[in-house]
C-alpha cells in the first residue's frame, strides 16, 4: 500500500523506546561484518571489551549494495549466541528478492534476533547512481518494514536523516517519508552521522510537527582521523565543520591529539543531545573499542543506562 493511503493511521512506536533495550537513555554501538582473520579478531576483542559496559544493544551492519549478506548473519548470529549483548541486524532491500528477505529474516528469527534496522540501501558500486529495484524485490524501505512486520514480532528500526537525505528533493517529502515509514510499523529510528547537533533537534521539531513521536537516536561518530571522517562524510552527505576539520588536519601528525580532538567533540554532542532529550546514543565503532570507551567514559554516567566500564 502506499504510504499516503495510511494517512491518519496512527504512528506505531511510541516517545519510549523498546522495553527491550532496556531502561534510557540508551547506550549503544555500531559495528560492521569483517571481511579478514584479523578482522575478526579485532571486531570480537572491541566486542569483549564493549560487552563489559552493558550495552542496551549492539548493531551489525549490511555491507553497501547487500554485499555482505552472510557475513552480517554470521556475525550477528555469533554475538547473540557467544554474548550477554542483543545485537541488531541490519537488513538492506537492495539486491535482494522478496523470497531472499523473507529467507533472511527466518534465518534471523531461527537465531533468535528479535531486532531489525530496516534500510532500503543504496545502489551497489555507486551510492549516488541511479536506484533500481531488484525486479522481484522492493522499492523502500517502508515496504520492507510492513515485510518485517509480517514476519515476525521483532523491534524494527529505521533510518533519519538530520541533514536530510541526499536524494530527496525538500525537507516536505523527506519528512512525509519518513513518517510513512513510521506509520508502517517502525519503532524508533536511528540517524545518519552528523556533527552539529542543532541539525538533530531541527530533524526532530519537523518529524514532531508532522505528528511522528518515533524516538530518534542519534548516531556519534568519534572523528578521530580527518581523511576517514572525510571519506564517511562525503558518501553519507554528511556536513564535516571546517573549524573541526582545521583541528584535525593540525594534528595530522599527532595521532593521540587527534583521538583526543574527535572525542571531546563527539563528548561534547553526546552531552548536549541528552541535555535536550535524546532517547540514547548510538556510537559508530569502526570495530575498535578506545574511542567508543572513551566517550562512555566521559559522558555523564548518570545519563546513559549502561554501566562504568570494567576493564580498559
Ligand atoms: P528510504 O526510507 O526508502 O528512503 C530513500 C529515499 O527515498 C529518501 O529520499 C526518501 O525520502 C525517498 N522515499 C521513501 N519512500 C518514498 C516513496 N514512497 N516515494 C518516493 N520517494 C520515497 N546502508 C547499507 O547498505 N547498509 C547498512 O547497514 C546501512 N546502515 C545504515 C544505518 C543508518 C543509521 C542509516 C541512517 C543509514 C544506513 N545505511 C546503510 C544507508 C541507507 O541504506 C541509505 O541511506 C539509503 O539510501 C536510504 O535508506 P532508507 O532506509 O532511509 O530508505
Amino acid at each position: 500500500m502506499p504510504p499516503g493511503d495510511r494517512a491518519g493511521t496512527p504512528v506505531t512506536g511510541t516517545a519510549a523506546l523498546p522495553a527491550a533495550f532496556g531502561a534510557g537513555p540508551t547506550f549503544s554501538f555500531e559495528f560492521f561484518p569483517p571481511k579478514t582473520e584479523t578482522g575478526v579478531r579485532t571486531l570480537w576483542n572491541t566486542i569483549r571489551r564493549l560487552e563489559a559496559l552493558a550495552p542496551s544493544f549492539v548493531s551489525v551492519t549490511y555491507g553497501a549494495g547487500g554485499s555482505s549478506r552472510d557475513r552480517t548473519i554470521e556475525t550477528t548470529e555469533r554475538i547473540a549466541a557467544e554474548t550477554t549483548l542483543r545485537p541488531v541486524a541490519h537488513l538492506t532491500a537492495v539486491g535482494h528478492s522478496v523470497a531472499e528477505l523473507r529467507r533472511i529474516i527466518g534465518r534471523y528469527a531461527d537465531a533468535g534476533i528479535r531486532d531489525v534496522l530496516v534500510l532500503r540501501g543504496d545502489p551497489p558500486g555507486n551510492p549516488s547512481g541511479p536506484w533500481h529495484r531488484h525486479p522481484q524485490g522492493l522499492g523502500y524501505a517502508h515496504e520492507l518494514v510492513e515485510l518485517v512486520r509480517e514476519l515476525g514480532d521483532f523491534t524494527i528500526g529505521v533510518a533519519a536523516f538530520p541533514e536530510r537525505h541526499p536524494r530527496s528533493p525538500d525537507w516536505e517529502s523527506e519528512i512525509r517519508h519518513f513518517v510513512a515509514k513510521c506509520r508502517a510499523g517502525a519503532d524508533y529510528a536511528l540517524t545518519q552521522m552528523f556533527f552539529d547537533v542543532r541539525d538533530y533537534l531541527r530533524l526532530r521539531d519537523r518529524v514532531a510537527a508532522a505528528g511522528c513521536d518515533v524516538p530518534i537516536i542519534p548516531e556519534i561518530m568519534p572523528a578521530t582521523d580527518v581523511r576517514q571522517i572525510r571519506r564517511f562524510a562525503e558518501l553519507s552527505g554528511a556536513a564535516f565543520p571546517e573549524d573541526l576539520a582545521h583541528r584535525l588536519e593540525a594534528a595530522r601528525d599527532d595521532p593521540a591529539a587527534g583521538h583526543r580532538i574527535g572525542v571531546d567533540h563527539a563528548v561534547e554532542m553526546a552531552d548536549r543531545l541528552l541535555a535536550e532529550g535524546a532517547p540514547g546514543l548510538h556510537c559508530i565503532t569502526l570495530n575498535k573499542s578506545t574511542a567508543a570507551l572513551d566517550i562512555h567514559r566521559a559522558v555523564r554516567p548518570a545519563r546513559t543506562g549502561c554501566v562504568r566500564p570494567a576493564v580498559r
